[in-house]
């Protein structure tokens, strides 16, 4: 086709497929083999090595949506973001990290890191002067995450790589919120995009991976280390992960448009005390999310009101369900003081702005009249 660039469903449908030559099938054919012959000595296929046809396929697809030249995918996003992090980082260097992090990726900096002589400052709020203030001569990774789990704060992309690209340092961001639909990093010059992809990727709630974008150099910087730590996946859940793909513009088109709905429901309901959704007026960083983003995502939080129980709001909900994991066609809540950041120390909590009463909202694709619906009985069954 005589096209430099296309659409983005054309990306998810047709990019990285492999042609069933022989039967013609629509769709790619699953290569489940573990051990390939040698027709050239050069051509090791193995799946730790990250290199058989699925893989290799499906890493196309994420490098065309996230606009790098090259991308591996990983048996789970902890893999992926463990994986990257330590190929860039040796005994006696140092990470900036931002403050809020997903819990996994907060534990892996805690409790793994000293076992390596890793350094590592994370910065007091989201303000780029915190970024400069913790930066070292030592210094090699900046690694960010936004819009922050599970208050959606939004780090400045751009300043942040004018702050790294001035001294040489490599950033990378977990971009597992916005999915690359809402937003793609790289056009911020930000160095290496990271997922889980059993989140927005999946988007069903069935397959648990990760996947890694960057450029052809450090891909392979990253596949040296990855080999060695081996969080492979399997071929059928590549297989899988490559057909959600093909609706994930549309499914997360649908997702962030009833999270909009939803936040100004909630921001309306005299039974909320605050509503957290970057693509509210009334939220802090409102503007840098229309500069960085092109949609604000499916996840939202909310704080009900002084006196409301968070536990006996969701279990009083019939059609949302109370759930660990996000971002699946179907909508899910969770309290994060008990659950996702149930590890952190109350102190650590507080610091993050993460009270008891915050809920973290997963907007899935149902009609929002239902969920607004199931919202409203579980109040009046609470408040009455
Ligand atoms: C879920 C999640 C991860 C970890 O991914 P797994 O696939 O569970 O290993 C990392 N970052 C963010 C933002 C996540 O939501």
């Amino acid at each position: 086709m005589n096209k430099k660039s296309l659409g983005i469903n054309t990306i998810c449908t047709h990019v990285g497929g492999i042609d069933d030559t022989q039967f013609k099938g629509a769709i790619s054919p699953i290569y489940m083999s573990t051990s390939y012959a040698f027709d050239d000595v050069a051509i090791k296929r193995y799946p730790r090595y990250l290199n058989t046809p699925n893989q290799e396929a499906l890493c196309k697809k994420i490098a065309a949506l996230e606009k790098t030249e090259s991308a591996l995918i990983f048996g789970s996003g902890m893999a992926a973001i463990s994986t990257t992090i330590l190929s860039f980082l040796k005994q006696g260097d140092h990470i900036v990290l931002q403050q809020t992090l997903y819990g996994g990726t907060y534990n892996f900096v805690l409790e793994e890191f000293k076992k390596f002589g890793i350094e590592y400052s994370f910065t007091k709020d989201l303000d780029i002067i915190s970024f400069k203030e913790c930066i070292q001569p030592n210094t090699k990774v900046i690694y960010v995450e936004t819009p922050s789990n599970p208050l959606l704060t939004i780090t400045d992309l751009q300043a942040v790589s004018d702050l790294a690209k001035s001294k040489d340092i490599v950033t990378i961001i977990d971009n597992t919120f916005a999915s690359p639909i809402n937003q793609t990093p790289i056009d911020f010059r930000i160095d290496i995009m990271i997922h889980s992809a059993t989140k927005y990727m999946g988007g069903h709630s069935d397959i648990l991976a990760g996947a890694v974008a960057t450029t052809n150099e450090f891909i392979e910087k990253i596949w040296n280390t990855a080999i060695n730590l081996g969080g492979s996946l399997s071929d059928f859940t590549v297989w899988m992960l490559e057909r959600s793909l093909k609706t994930m513009n549309l499914r997360v088109k649908c997702q962030s448009e009833n999270a909009l709905k939803m936040a100004n429901y909630l921001e309306s309901n005299p039974n909320i005390a605050k509503v957290y959704y970057p693509g509210l007026e009334s939220h802090l960083n409102h503007e840098l999310a229309k500069k960085q983003m092109k949609g604000f995502g499916g996840m939202l939080s909310f704080e009900l009101n002084e006196g409301i129980d968070a536990v006996e709001f969701q279990r009083k909900l019939q059609l949302i369900k109370p759930s660990m994991s996000l971002a699946g066609v179907e909508s899910t809540m969770l309290n994060p003081a008990v659950a996702s950041h149930a590890l952190l120390s109350p102190e650590e909590r507080a610091n993050q702005g993460i009270t008891d009463g915050l809920i973290r909202f997963s907007v899935g694709i149902e009609e929002t009249e239902d969920l607004i619906a199931d919202i409203e009985q579980s109040l009046e069954q609470i408040l009455k």
